[in-house]
């Protein structure tokens, strides 16, 4: 603007001022910030849909249910002691219930293209009964909250969905696994059949999926077990082949990678371990390309599930859970894309942001791991700290090596993670940060310190966090924990 039109812009300014329309726009309370919550079924069915969400109300100001219509994850039979107490309800056990993993009613009609089928909830099963979805609208409506649907792919889909024994990946020695292939077509005509029919026959604002499963490179450098590596059916070698890769190759490279991994158990190589582990690289870049590939699927899958929501209803919000591995400690999965790069089919990316249950997760899950495989030539301490400044995180207010398995992250974690999730997103995606408390390590809860999670909320939206999900189950959530998630949203909205 030029100098000399200043000040007319001033008077009109000044003039816009005294108009009561602008006055009372002013006045008008911004948009509440978006902070759901994680939710199963269990919960709202043992503890009364209305009580329940009420609590949810009063306590943590929630206005977003992420509601699970699937339970494949197979998760629900916790032990007692790691359900909260305090909901005013004495929680059932959970133990010896038979729930069924479908929460809503299947329509046949949407399976057409698929040889799956969900299970069929018969009245064996508990609440067989409800239709947890629909009864859950009109009371979430009431109190201004939105209703989405989540589903976590998960092991528990073997068990329960009929044909699934046709899809499963092969492995390096092609023997079959019990993890479905991303690159299946019946697999993936199964998800978004069931995208559409959640979405035909549900008033539903929007979904979050997720599937907890690493690439085959990091299960074998950072083994959550010792099985050989996959896939390597005829669908992925089809699509390798279609990239120019030669699934030969690829799966001698792996072979090779898995077979020398296994070996650091008894012997080191006289070059040096990692030394070891890049010779394999180099000889078979083929594996890099693979794993690429793989990656590659599972967002082909998330490409699918979205559009097949969109079909049915644009304004529907339509995003990622991004779980504790690929969000804090896989640099593999950091590497082969961007949020931004994801943007074009995620209305919102959600990284699991758990600050407390990080410290034993990095000790045990990654720094062991690694010292097993390719890191072991480095200390732990050198391990923790390079993998400190890796993920740029403040060494100086995270936990030391002792303190790991005892002291969780600090709010800093989350804000940097938070900002970090921005940065990559280039404002193309919602981040929705993932708050996580009274999550368990093993048999027993971390419990949550209630000053220490209102700063986890303020600190992820002084980030830029566009929202926040309360994680990771609410049936985990202590009421005084509830409450600090509440009081931080309430003081922001207050300025
Ligand atoms: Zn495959």
């Amino acid at each position: 603007m030029r100098p000399e039109n200043q000040p007319a812009r001033r008077d009109f300014l000044k003039g816009l001022a005294a108009l009561p329309a602008v006055s009372a726009l002013a006045a008008e309370p911004a948009q509440p910030r978006f902070n759901a919550v994680q939710i199963g079924p269990v919960s709202l069915l043992d503890e009364g849909i209305d009580r329940c969400l009420d609590l949810l109300q009063d306590t943590a100001a929630i206005n977003c249910l992420m509601l699970y219509s699937h339970t494949y994850y197979g998760d629900m039979h916790k032990p007692p002691q790691l359900l909260a107490t305090d909901h005013g309800v004495a929680p059932k056990l959970m133990r010896d219930r038979k729930f069924p993993a479908v929460w809503v009613h299947t329509h046949e009609q949407f399976y057409k293209n698929t040889t799956l089928r969900h299970q069929v909830v018969d009245s064996t099963f508990e609440f067989a009964n409800r239709d947890l979805l629909a009864e859950v609208l009109g009371p979430a409506r009431k109190r201004g909250m939105k209703l989405y649907a989540r589903i976590l792919e998960g092991t528990g889909l073997g068990q329960t969905v009929a044909n699934f024994s046709t899809i499963t990946t092969r492995d390096i020695y092609g023997r079959s696994t019990n993890i479905p292939c991303w690159n299946h077509p019946d697999y993936k005509a199964w998800w978004t059949a069931t995208a559409e029919d959640l979405f035909r026959s549900y008033e539903l604002d929007g979904l979050q999926w997720g599937a907890e499963r690493m690439g085959p490179l990091m299960n074998v450098i950072c083994p959550w077990n010792n099985d050989p590596p996959a896939c390597f059916c005829q669908h992925c070698e089809d699509r390798a082949r279609n990239h120019g890769i030669d699934p030969g190759r690829a799966r001698k490279g792996f072979e090779d990678l898995f077979l020398y991994v296994q070996s650091l158990a008894s012997a080191k190589p006289p070059d040096g371990v990692f030394t070891g582990f890049l010779r394999v690289l180099l000889r078979y870049p083929e594996i890099l390309s693979w794993e690429y590939q793989y990656r590659q699927a599972r967002e082909e899958m998330q490409q699918a599930i979205f559009h097949a929501v969109k079909a049915v209803k644009t304004d529907a919000e339509v995003g990622w859970h991004v779980d504790h591995q690929p969000s804090s400690w896989d640099l593999v999965y950091r590497a082969e894309m961007t949020f931004a790069e994801m943007a074009p089919y995620s209305d919102f990316i959600k990284p699991i942001l758990y600050h407390d249950v990080l410290g034993p997760r990095i000790r045990n899950w990654y720094l062991a791991r690694f010292q097993r495989t390719i890191l072991s030539e480095i200390s732990l301490p050198q391990s923790l700290d390079l993998y400190y400044d890796l993920f740029g995180y403040d060494k100086t207010k995270e936990p030391t090596l002792d303190h790991l398995n005892t002291t969780g992250f600090s709010p800093d974690y989350v804000y940097r993670e938070t900002k970090r999730s921005r940065a990559s997103a280039e404002n193309k995606t919602k981040i929705y940060s993932g708050i996580g408390f009274d999550v368990p390590w093993g048999n027993n809860t971390i419990p949550g310190d209630p000053d220490k999670i209102y700063e986890c909320v303020r600190r992820a939206f002084d980030a830029g966090a566009s929202g926040i999900v309360v994680s990771r189950e609410y049936e985990e959530m202590r009421v005084p924990n509830l409450r600090a998630v509440g009081r931080a949203v309430r003081d922001l909205a207050a300025g």
